[in-house]
């Protein structure tokens, strides 16, 4: 419904983050830039070894990351949903390797595996959240929203991030796209992937781009004497060489993804939220900018004429999509674009709307966009619209991004498909082959459900096992050990409260 909290993330204090670079493709599958980078993330090491670069004496060494996984782990005894598509298979073995998923078949525990038998519970990959503000968090109120973004620094917000990260992962999400924050969400990734703290590998679009006064701009309704008015640095231009300008630069302080405004929003102030906002000309210039530096384009839409725009643009998503028609639909199948429907938060945010938790400018926005964005759900659906699961927690508390599959399923998605949204199709929106299915040679994310999800999807906001790149974070039992060496840990410093085998979920 949003870019990020209202009045949150407006960055006076960008330049804190400056004294890092990171390679902006670190983990992503994008590809490997070694242009000025002065510290590499140990996946992107093991991706684009650079040889020559070495820690400076004196440099304290970083704690051991958690991808340090495990040299054999087999899963047992689990009924797999694959991620696919395909039918449910009971009786599978799962077989890990290090952070790849090695093998998937019956009796796979040869000698010197470490086993963890799930006594049948249904298996998944992890899942994926292609529509999270990481640092965000709802505030309860308008006013408090107002103060937080007055009062806060962006060491305040990293530090939430870093809490919100940790929710997220034990949450069974492996994998987010953070679309809308700033510069800092580069280095939550960063710090995650390098395993400093635990979290889902991270996607991130820094700040999210539009135009001077429109939902993007967080300094709509806030005091002009206290915010300079904000520009590229902050994602902000009008006309196609600024808005260029601002999608080099995110991309520059480590992009993965380039997040626009292509109507008005909910929880912005003064802009109608079904309004159009960039122009046809002005995306057209951001998707190309995008496009040559590899990165794809999400776009925040809930008016019918900023979709088709930004369809014809040539964005990948369309983030909520609340008033789709026929016209956007065929236009939306044609391009093969994604949506991403956000059909929980809309609920979430109708519900604060009647609670008086929203300014009355965002209420009014919440109970007319709410229905319509239950109603384009609903046809996009039918309609074989290609959708990739996604949530904007921040909005709402991380950790609930599952409580979407029951709002999908309620409106009429069959459990499967839902289950293929959040796995299959958001790898596929996101760009990560060999993530988003339980596959061999993929990379071993899992998580493991009592219950069906295919008879209550629910279960799946209750995960029991959680595995990321082969490290197990959550276990509903002891793993046990084989003649071989047990698998790896997280980092203490990582993740304090998760290992292997400690006797139950940890969330
Ligand atoms: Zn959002």
């Amino acid at each position: 419904m949003k870019s990020h909290a209202l009045g949150s993330t407006y960055q006076r204090t960008a330049r804190l983050c400056l004294g890092i670079l990171f390679a902006g493709v670190a983990g992503t599958g994008i590809g490997c830039t070694h242009t000025h980078i002065e510290t590499q993330t140990p996946e992107h090491q093991e991706v684009c070894p650079l040889p020559e670069q070495r820690a400076k004496p004196g440099t304290p060494a970083p704690p051991q990351p958690p991808s340090v996984a495990a040299p054999v782990l087999v899963l047992q005894n689990v009924r797999l949903i694959d991620g696919s598509g395909k039918a449910p298979r009971d009786g599978v073995d799962i077989r890990i390797d290090g952070d790849r998923i090695s093998a998937i078949g019956q009796n796979l525990a040869g000698p010197g595996a470490t086993t963890l038998d799930l006594q049948g519970r249904t298996v998944l990959p992890g899942l994926i959240d292609a529509h999270t503000h990481m640092l965000s968090e709802p505030a309860g109120s308008f006013p408090a929203q107002v103060t937080r973004g007055v009062q806060e620094t962006q060491a305040d917000r990293v530090l939430r991030g870093v809490v919100n990260a940790r929710k997220t992962l034990m949450a069974g999400f492996t994998t987010v796209r953070n679309v809308g924050g700033s510069d800092a969400d580069a280095s939550l990734r960063d710090a995650i992937a390098a395993g400093y703290v635990p979290g889902p590998r991270m996607l991130v679009a820094n700040h999210a781009i539009g135009m001077t006064g429109g939902h993007c701009d967080h300094t709509n309704s806030l005091s002009r004497e206290l915010f300079d008015p904000p520009d590229f640095r902050q994602g902000i231009g009008d006309g196609p060489l600024q808005l260029r300008k601002a999608v080099r630069h995110q991309i520059k302080l480590g992009a993965d993804v380039i997040k626009i405004c292509a109507t008005g929003g909910v929880l912005s102030q003064g802009d109608g939220v079904g309004a159009p906002q960039l122009t046809p000309e002005e995306m057209r210039a951001i998707v190309d900018e995008a496009n040559r530096a590899g990165r794809k384009v999400a776009a925040h839409a809930h008016g019918n004429q900023g979709i088709r725009e930004a369809v014809a643009a040539g964005v990948h998503s369309i983030e909520h999509g609340s008033i789709l028609d026929k016209k956007a639909i065929s236009m939306m199948k044609r391009n093969g674009t994604f949506l991403v429907p956000t059909v929980y938060v809309g609920s979430f945010v109708e519900q604060a709307a009647k609670a008086g938790k929203l300014s009355p400018d965002s209420a009014q926005k919440a109970l007319e966009i709410a229905p319509k964005m239950r109603n384009s759900f609903q046809m996009a659906y039918k309609s074989g619209v290609k959708i990739a699961f996604g949530t904007d927690a921040g909005v709402f508390s991380h950790g609930d991004n599952a409580r979407e599959f029951s709002t999908m399923v309620k409106l009429g998605m069959r459990p499967m498909d839902a289950i293929i949204a959040a796995t299959r199709s958001a790898a596929e929106l996101l760009g990560l082959a060999d993530t988003g299915q339980i596959r061999e040679q993929f990379v071993a994310d899992i998580i493991a459900v009592d219950g069906d999800p295919l008879a209550d999807i629910s279960v799946l906001e209750r995960p029991v096992l959680v595995i990321k790149s082969g490290v197990v974070y959550a276990s509903p039992a002891p793993p046990q050990a084989g003649t071989g060496v047990l698998p790896s840990q997280p980092a203490a410093a990582a993740a304090p409260t998760t290992s292997v085998g400690a006797g139950g979920p940890q969330h």
